[in-house]
């Protein structure tokens, strides 16, 4: 097969697929739509990037553009473990169901209940949601799902790690047994498997070989990295970045920077920016009109540098990122193949670069083996001559601030708003153990600092 007009599909959702520029499906979508057209229940197995969401949606669509929706009732049902990827799948659904009268609503934090409810009263074709969002709704009375004839579950390896499966076995059982259930997952852990086995019946297998298409144009390195000193460990790590991205220079159109912990994110951001690199970050505790703000912006290349934590990043559909930095090593191996799936997408050139901190190191040979190869070791660093070579970037770089203007009254003025916490930070953990005895390298930086 080898084009969407000779999958069974509505010519009305043709016409929107053709207008949505793709001319063949992936393989997954080769796979799965047929499958899913024939009724069956789909297990999809691929990485991110490789298109999981059309292969659920446009076969749905094409289900439900016969018949219509009662009150109270959807008629199908797509769970996604975060709100933008939800908002993502919803988006997706509208663009591949343009030609057709179809309705949806999207149960997730953020948007009001109350709106919500009034569509489902009204019946939908398609809804949308988080398992907690969805089972709050259930609770309050207003929502029936015995009417479900397509369930999807995305990203269900996410939705294990963000403690959803409980949820999720409830939301099956609230469905008729009958339905049609398509479930996506990037890896298979023996949860998932026990869940797909007992609630799919008889599924379609699909498995894209993990890797094959992301990594072969995604160039990986990975930066080992020891502290020079113990206390000041996390500003050097953040000078090393600064130092990589540098390296990297106009090649980093727009990159995504990894770290593990929402703390870091934060911080990483703020920091980013203090040095004049334009960042934002992105985690589950920031209010969703921010992370949608922060998001459009990066999608529309207004924002360079997307600081995420792996929840909040997971599976958003951003077209072309020339470069993942990850500042720690993941904690899951699986979380390196999702995070570094996030460039070299449909085929472009990317770039994965990685610090491996002396405490990651056991964590980074759980991914190598994940991966049963080695990352290349960038050779420009190692452990003792790093940071002296990032310190001279650093001088470096500030005579370019200089130069450049950057130390302007106003920017100034949106800089120390904008940090001053972080310098707080800054400050009080560089002052630690600094007295005659700092070395001169050291003091060169604090300096720099102050001025900056
Ligand atoms: P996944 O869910 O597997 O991570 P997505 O469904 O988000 O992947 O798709 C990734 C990107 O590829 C999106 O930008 C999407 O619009 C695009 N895409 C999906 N299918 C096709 C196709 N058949 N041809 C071209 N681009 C596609
Ligand atoms: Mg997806």
């Amino acid at each position: 097969m080898e084009l969407f007009s000779d999958l069974k599909l509505n010519p009305k959702i043709l016409k929107a697929v053709k207008d949505a520029g793709y001319e063949k499906p992936t393989p997954i979508q080769e796979k799965a739509i047929p499958a899913a057209l024939d009724g069956k229940d789909v297990l999809g197995i691929a990485q991110t990037g490789t298109g999981k969401t059309a292969s659920f949606t446009l076969p749905m669509i094409n289900l439900l553009s016969r018949g219509r929706a009662r009150a109270r009732m959807p008629r199908s049902l797509v769970l996604c473990p975060t709100r933008e990827l939800a908002a993502q799948v919803a988006e997706n659904f509208d663009i591949y169901a343009k030609n057709l009268k179809l309705s949806k609503a999207l149960l997730i934090g953020g948007v009001s209940f109350k709106e919500q409810d009034v569509l489902i009263d009204k019946g939908v074709d398609v809804l949308i949601a988080t398992p907690g969002r969805l089972i709050d709704h259930f609770e309050r009375g207003k929502l029936l799902l015995t009417g479900v004839q397509v369930m999807v579950v995305d990203e269900a390896d996410r939705m294990l790690d963000m403690g959803f499966i409980p949820d999720i076995e409830r939301i099956f059982k609230l469905t008729p047994f009958t339905r049609q259930t398509l479930f996506f997952s990037a890896t298979m852990a023996p949860e998932i498997e026990r869940i797909t086995n007992t609630f799919l019946s008889a599924p379609v297998r699909v498995e894209i070989a993990r890797q094959a298409t992301a990594s072969e144009s995604i160039k990986q390195s990975v930066v080992m990295f020891t502290p020079k000193r113990k206390d000041r460990e996390a500003s050097e790590k953040r000078q090393l970045l600064r130092h990589l991205i540098d390296l990297e220079g106009k090649n980093c159109t727009n990159a995504i920077v990894f770290c593990n912990r929402k703390t870091d994110v934060d911080i990483c951001s703020k920091s980013l920016n203090k040095y004049g690199y334009q960042a934002a970050p992105i985690h589950g505790d920031l209010d969703q009109t921010k992370r949608t703000e922060t998001l459009e912006n990066f999608r529309e290349g207004d924002l360079r540098i997307l600081v995420a934590s792996d929840v909040a990043a997971r599976g958003l559909d951003i077209p072309s990122v020339s470069h993942v930095f990850n500042f720690d090593v993941p904690i899951h191996a699986e979380d390196y193949v999702h995070r570094i799936g996030r460039t070299g997408r449909a085929g472009r050139e990317g770039t994965a670069i990685m610090i491996c901190n002396t405490r990651d190191r056991k964590n980074f040979s759980n991914v190598e083996a994940l991966l049963q190869k080695e990352i290349p070791r960038s050779n420009l660093y190692d452990d003792t001559s790093s940071v002296h070579k990032i310190e001279n970037e650093t001088e470096h770089l500030k005579t370019k601030k200089i130069s450049s203007g950057e130390g302007s009254n106003q920017n100034r003025k949106n800089k120390s708003k904008n940090t001053k916490n972080y310098q707080k930070n800054e400050e009080s953990n560089s002052t630690l153990g600094l007295g005659e005895h700092t070395p001169d390298f050291l003091s060169q930086s604090f300096n720099d600092r102050l001025v900056s």
